[in-house]
């Protein structure tokens, strides 16, 4: 097969050279001729690379020591419920704000364990923009902000961190995790699913300050407790290996592409070009979503007929620009731009779309 470009949501593309190097040490890893997904996580190479893999990324996002990274499972949406059961205690309330599917989602799952207090939601807009942050209804006795940076199925962006007046905010950052520079400080817990920016579905990477892990009072089985994954190097169980390992290849594909100032720099371009091959259509193509909230990572976008989506989609396949189809309760399409899509790519999907319009006018 020739060169083909994946604009897939999630599981999403990853950097060509990570795979590259990952199938250059498939059957013998680190020396062990063995494959690192066939072998102890107790052994010395595993728990060697493990502590490897959480230098590099302390280094490359500048994460303080009072912070505890952990190398979790269960998606994202396990921790949807985890956080609520581990930050918040009996009679706790904590605030939610509601800028798209995921924070929506996010909320339902922490009412079971929580009091949910909805602070700010854009629903009421179908999430084209973000909630007003003068418009938040904070309560400064909440447990925690939850808040989602990034909207992976609507497209819509913060590009400031929101200030919440010293309540621990957290973040679901698993479609804009390393994707630009991170100030850890201004977060109480960000966590992310793998499969977008960081490597393959299953592993979820937490960011964590460890006073707030040490909160938890309810009863619970261990394996819910963020402290004992702490307090255990992220061994409690057998962790995802192949996961942890891959991640930390991204990590340092990350550091060699010059860190997340780079990133954040090649990000801002990229998704620049592509809504500039949009806006540039005069109509052809269209993204509704209010301009200061436009999404670095993705970009939803209708044809003006949906009778060519169809059509759109097969010629995209036939040139190579895999994944476009939009999310199912959106419609039209939407391009993922995530780390390891280059800009090479976003020019040719902005060329394609420029000729498309050309030949079916
Ligand atoms: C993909 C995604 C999720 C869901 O992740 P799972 O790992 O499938 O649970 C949650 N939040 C955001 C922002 C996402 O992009």
């Amino acid at each position: 097969m020739s060169q083909v470009w994946n604009f897939s949501a999630g599981p999403a593309a990853l950097p060509r050279e990570v795979l590259e190097r990952a199938q250059r040490e498939l059957l013998d890893w680190n020396g062990s001729g063995m494959s690192v997904m066939e072998q102890s996580h107790r052994g010395k190479r595993f728990t060697a690379m493990a502590a490897q893999v959480e230098a590099d990324l302390r280094e490359l996002a500048a994460i303080p020591d009072d912070y505890a990274v952990l190398f979790l499972q269960g998606g994202a949406t396990q921790h949807f419920a985890q956080i609520p059961m581990n930050l918040a205690g009996e009679g706790d309330s904590a605030d939610y704000i509601v800028n798209g599917h995921w924070g929506e989602k996010a909320a339902n799952e922490a009412a079971p364990y929580v009091r949910v207090n909805v602070a700010a939601s854009s629903k009421g807009a179908d999430y084209r923009r973000l909630p007003p942050r003068a418009e938040w209804k904070l309560d400064p006795r909440a447990a925690y902000v939850h808040y989602t940076p990034n909207e992976t199925i609507h497209g819509v962006q913060f590009h400031e961190v929101p200030a919440t007046g010293g309540v621990p905010l957290v973040a679901d950052m698993s479609s804009d995790i390393l994707s630009a520079p991170l100030d850890v400080r201004r977060f109480g817990v960000i966590y992310a699913g793998a499969q977008k920016n960081i490597g393959p579905s299953g592993l979820v990477l937490m960011i964590a300050r460890r006073d707030l892990l040490a909160r938890a009072t309810r009863p619970m089985a261990k394996i819910f407790r963020y402290a004992e994954h702490a307090a255990n190097d992220s061994m409690l169980n057998t962790p995802n290996t192949w996961g942890w390992y891959l991640a930390g290849l991204t990590i340092q594909w990350l550091k060699a592409q010059g860190g997340l100032a780079a990133m954040g720099e090649r990000n801002r371009r990229k998704a620049e070009r592509l809504y500039a091959a949009i806006d540039g259509s005069g109509g052809y193509y269209r993204n509704a979503i209010d301009p200061a909230a436009r999404s670095r990572m993705n970009v939803p976008f209708t044809l003006h007929d949906g009778a060519l989506d169809a059509l759109f989609l097969a010629e995209s396949e036939a040139a190579g620009l895999f994944a476009l189809k939009g999310h199912k309760a959106l419609g039209g399409m939407r391009a993922s731009l995530y780390n390891a899509v280059p800009p090479e790519a976003v020019d040719a999907l902005a060329g394609f779309m420029r000729d498309f319009a050309a030949r079916h006018g």
